[in-house]
This record gives structure tokens, sequence and C-alpha cells, in this order.
């Protein structure tokens, strides 16, 4: 019962009570009804066989029956018997062959293959010597078979009925619930693209679901001015941040190029320089990711030889890699051109490499690979360094998350990966990343040639 849908247990819910309501009261008519019928046709046999004594006269030892009597008025033969049931005048129905057996005001039932009768029987006060008896016979085939065919096509209609109802039900409650089902779907879709924008818009309305889904409209349009406010609040301060972090390098430079700086003191600067270069890095990241999330990232595409600025990113970088002893191989497919936007697409490559030196070994290895695929060009960074472990392995994208917990080194961001995964999506492409520990890791990511 609890995997069903409220669609189903509300529908089976009003289907049961329907035809419970429905059963009953057709019990209940039906046996009213059949016990009403036995009664009137009872009624009406007495009744019938009352009003024939007048048909009847006995003078001295003579009986005159008028020939009233022969008549068969509302299903009623009427017969004048002895007292041992022997018909003496009168009519008997087609098919009833049992004896009577006369007993006064008194109705009884007979059955045999040809129907089902009443008859009733009284006393004719006569001075004859013999004991007479009128007596009545009626048939109840035809009311008995009409209740039988009542009870028979309530057994047909009621089945029927219910599949009705059932069908019914479930329209009514699919409609009803039909609200609901829109605030679900509003739900998953702002779960999947975060998209806060999106509302109910179930409209003006008075009853609880109305309410409900006004109230989530609502929750949504705080939410989303909140949200609005601290990507505004993201972005402004690094904007911000952006003028002392500039003023600090010149400055440093300035510090720098004077001829009578100690070694102490040239040191201090350096490092002072050092860090201000990865803030202004962060602050680069933050200002790139707020002004996405704003939707203020434009694409500026050009269909562009990819080919040769991969292998460019990757010979300039080799430079840096130079340094740990890194070297850093090509795999490079001649002249493939795509759709691209260009210093998108070096800020994502640069960030790939970046983080497969930095993760590197010393002395370590390097794999850039291009190639063209059918309507797209799939490329990948492979490196052998120290690997990511599973677990950490699904939240690499994520904002300020760093995997490895022990290089607690203020150099890295951990907003690289989520702004290159914004890169690749925005081109309508993917990215995923395979790693195992201790033996390297591979991002492999695939974009649209148009
Ligand atoms: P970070 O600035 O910390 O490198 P990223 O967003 O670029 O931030 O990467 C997130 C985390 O993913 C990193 O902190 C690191 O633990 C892990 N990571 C990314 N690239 C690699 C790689 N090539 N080898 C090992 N770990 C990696």
């Amino acid at each position: 019962m609890k995997k069903w849908s409220l669609k189903v247990k509300l529908s089976l819910l009003y289907t049961f009570f329907t035809m419970l309501t429905v059963c009953i009261s057709l019990g209940i008519l039906l046996a009213f009804g059949n016990q009403e019928l036995i009664s009137s046709v009872q009624a009406d046999l007495k009744e019938g066989i009352y009003e024939s004594m007048d048909e009847i006269q006995a003078e001295k030892q003579e009986l005159l029956v008028d020939k009233d009597f022969y008549d068969v008025e509302e299903g009623i033969y009427k017969s004048l018997l002895n007292d041992k049931g022997e018909l003496l005048y009168g009519r008997i129905p087609y098919g009833f062959n049992s004896r009577i057996k006369p007993q006064d005001g008194q109705i009884k039932t007979t059955e045999n293959e040809y129907g089902k009768w009443y008859t009733f029987t009284i006393r004719y006060p006569s001075q004859n010597s013999e004991t007479l008896y009128v007596c009545g016979i009626t048939s109840v085939t035809k009311e008995e078979n009409a209740i039988r065919m009542m009870t028979a096509i309530a057994v047909v209609v009621l089945p029927l009925l219910a599949v009705l109802m059932g069908i019914l039900g479930y329209g009514l409650s699919n409609r009803t619930l039909r609200p609901v089902r829109k605030i679900t779907e509003t739900v998953q879709q702002i779960q999947n693209d975060g998209d806060l924008s999106r509302r109910v818009g179930l409209g003006k309305g008075k009853d609880e679901i109305y309410q409900l889904s006004n109230t989530f409209d609502h929750m949504l349009e705080q939410l989303e001015d909140s949200f609005w406010r601290e990507k505004q609040f993201t972005s402004d301060v690094s904007h911000e941040l952006r003028t002392p972090i500039t003023v600090i390098l010149a400055q440093c430079d300035a510090m720098l190029s004077q001829e009578n700086i100690t070694g102490e003191q040239e040191k201090g600067i350096r490092m002072i320089e050092k860090k201000s270069r990865e803030m202004a890095q962060m602050v680069s990241q933050l200002l790139f990711l707020s002004r996405a999330d704003q939707g203020k990232q434009q694409l500026q595409k050009e269909n562009l030889n990819i080919s040769e600025l991969t292998q460019m990113i990757a010979e300039e970088q080799q430079m840096i890699a130079q340094e740990k002893h890194i070297v850093i191989e090509t795999e490079i497919s001649q002249d493939i051109y795509a759709w691209i936007d260009e210093s998108l697409y070096i800020r994502m490559l640069i960030n790939l490499m970046a983080n497969a030196i930095y993760y590197n070994k010393e002395p370590g290895w390097i794999k850039v690979s291009l190639k063209e695929e059918q309507d797209g060009v799939k490329g990948s960074v492979e490196d052998h360094g120290i690997g990511i472990s599973q677990e950490a392995l699904p939240h690499i994208w994520e904002r300020f998350y760093r995997a490895d917990t022990s290089r607690r080194d203020t150099e890295r961001s951990g907003l690289g990966l989520s702004m290159v995964q914004w890169i690749v999506t925005a081109h309508k492409g993917h990215i995923q990343a395979q790693s195992k520990p201790g033996e390297g890791s591979c991002f492999t990511f695939w974009f649209p040639k148009k």
C-alpha cells in the first residue's frame, strides 16, 4: 500500500466506498422488493377469491356457478373443490399438476418443473352435505423471474460499475492532484538546474493546494532574492579586492626594484608578492563564477583551430612543468576546428594542466590528447600523480572543495574545477574525471563542434 501513489489510493478508496454503498442499497432494494412483490401477489389472490364467492350460488341441493367464475382475472385461476381436493368447477392453470389439500384460509406454495404457484383455499359456506372449497391459483414464476433477472443484471452491472467508478475515481484524483504534481515537478526542476526563477504558478485559488503553491512560490521568490544578493555581494567584494591587490603587486615591484634592499627584505617582499598573486588568482576565479551565476558571463564563440591552441598551451605549460621535472607529452590530431570561446578554452585547459602539474610526482609525466569525433571534439589531460580517492571524486567539482586535506597551503583555492565544469557545460559539452589514488588521474572533456 505504501508503494502506491496517492492517486491510486484515492481512486481505490473512492471505488470501494461507492461500491459498498451501491451493494448495500441494492441488497436492501432487492430484499424489500421481493417481499413487497410476494405480499402484493398474495393480497391480490386473496382479494380475487373473496370476490369470486359471489359467482357461486348454492340453492337447495344444486350449485349454480356463474360463467365469470371461469374467467382468469389478473392471472388468478379459480376453482371449486370438494374436501378431497377434486375439481368440481372452474379452471386449473396449465402445468399445475399437484393435488391440492384444501385448508380454510391458507396460502400455500407449489413448485414443479413448469413453474411456481400460490394456492389459496377458503371454505365455501353451503348447506350441502358435501364440504366445498373455493380455490385460487396464481403463478409467481413471472415475478420470481423478474427478481432473478434483476439479481443477474446487478451481478453483471456491478463489476462494470466498479470498473467505471475506478476509472472515474482515477480521473478525478488525477485532476485533483495535478497541482501537487506541478509543485513536485517544479521542485525537481529546481533541484536539477538550480534555477530559482522557476515558479509553480497555479494562479489564484482558495483551496489548500493553491495556498500551498502560493506559499511555495513566495518562498522561492525570497530565496531567489537572497541568493541574488549573495551573488551580488561576492561579485562586488571580488571587484573591490582587485584594486588593492593590484596596488600591493605594483608596490612589491617598486620595492624589489630598489637597489638598497637587504636579502631579508627581498625575501619578505617576494613572499607578499607570491601570496598577492594567489589572491589575485582566487579573486579572478570568484569574479568569474559570480558573473557566471548572474548570467553575465557571455560566450564569444568563433570557429577556432583548437589543435593549434591546445598544442600552444601544452608548450607554454611545459616551461612551468620543467621546474618540477615533469614531461608533457601530446597526442593532438591536426587541424580540428570547433566553435568555442577562445579565452574560456584557454582557461579550462590551463586549469586542468596546472592541476596535473601541481598534483604530480617529481619527476612526473603528463599526456595531453585531442581528437575529432563524429560531431564533437574529445580531449583529455592525464597525469601519473597522487590521484584522487573514490570518496572525493564526486566532490571535486564543488566550489572550495579540496580533496587533499593534508595540503592546507593557501596556494589552492578549490575553485578551478568548478570553473572548468562551468566552461564545458556552457559550451554544451561534458567533462568527467577518472582517478586511482597513487596512480594518477585523467580528465576527459567533450565539446560539440558547433
Ligand atoms: P584546487 O585549487 O584545490 O586545485 P580544483 O577545483 O582545481 O581546486 O580541484 C579541486 C580538488 O580536486 C583539488 O583540491 C584536488 O584535491 C583535486 N584534484 C584536481 N585535479 C587533480 C589532479 N590532477 N590530481 C589529483 N587531484 C586533483
